[in-house]
């Protein structure tokens, strides 16, 4: 099992993108990512250690241009920080296995829990 809190081990083992959005909460500019059209049947892990994190059953079309999501796969495999950044009050979602960043929660009345998890694609790997 690697050290996840050993940045040198991220750095090797995700590309910079990655390591720039996971690692340092950056946030890849919108309508650029690999899954927010994304149309396929399946499940997004966590790019950094594989944990389920998202099922395509609870993709949905957001208008956001990164990949939202209205539930997790589980409850306990994301979990949530506040994060004050940037003059804004917002949500950040983090993978509960290694702590990387994902994207944010939001509030959306359109979805069936009122949630949009909005994901970065660097973030995710799919499949099926
Ligand atoms: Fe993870």
């Amino acid at each position: 099992m690697p050290d996840l809190h050993d940045d040198a081990y991220w750095k090797q083992k995700l590309t910079p993108e990655q390591y720039s959005i996971m690692r340092c909460s950056s946030t890849e500019p919108p309508f650029t990512g690999k899954f927010y059209a994304h149309r396929e049947k399946g499940t997004y892990v966590c790019a950094a250690c594989g944990q389920e994190l998202f099922s395509s059953d609870t993709k949905y079309e957001s208008g956001s241009g990164w990949p939202s999501f209205w539930n997790a796969v589980a409850e306990d495999h994301v979990a949530f920080k506040p994060d004050d950044s940037h003059g804004m009050h917002r949500t950040e979602v983090v993978c509960s296995k290694c702590g990387s960043h994902l994207g944010h929660l939001f509030d959306d009345s359109t979805t069936p829990t009122g949630k949009d998890y909005c994901i970065n694609s660097a973030a995710l790997d799919f499949h099926t």
